[in-house]
């Protein structure tokens, strides 16, 4: 799947909402597609006490409720259209998923689509050596 449509799925999911007086969601919007060539969607949840969770996050727990772990491609934007790279939090947690997600593309620029993988945004990760056991 081209990056471009993984771009429009993202965007057409974003949709920036109030949900309570402590809780705010959809201002980012991220696509995972995995090497079974489905596509899963996350909106990022906003919460008073650090209690939320990014879009990426969002759409990983989408994909792993439904029996899957290996990345391949990721696109995640805002509501502005500005594209994001994951957080340091996402980084850890994209990487711990499978062995080979830190292969993954990740889209940087619209650009010519610019992508980046997650080795490079992750380098010299902590545990490459027990994850290739
Ligand atoms: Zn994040």
């Amino acid at each position: 799947m081209e990056f471009e449509k993984l771009y429009i799925q993202a965007k057409n999911t974003l949709n920036p909402r109030d949900i309570s007086p402590f809780i705010s969601a959809g201002s980012v919007a991220s696509a995972i597609l995995t090497d079974k060539g489905k596509v899963y969607l996350g909106v990022c949840i906003d919460t008073a006490c650090s209690l939320g969770m990014c879009a990426e996050r969002n759409a990983v727990a989408n994909m792993i409720t439904n029996g899957e772990c290996k990345i391949t491609k990721l696109v995640c934007l805002s509501s502005t259209g500005e594209i994001l790279t994951p957080c340091g939090a996402c980084r850890e947690y994209l990487m711990q998923l499978h062995k080979t997600n830190g292969e993954m593309e990740i889209l940087k620029s619209l650009d010519n689509f610019a992508t980046v993988s997650l080795n490079e945004l992750l380098p010299d990760w902590w545990g490459k050596k027990q994850i290739n056991v």
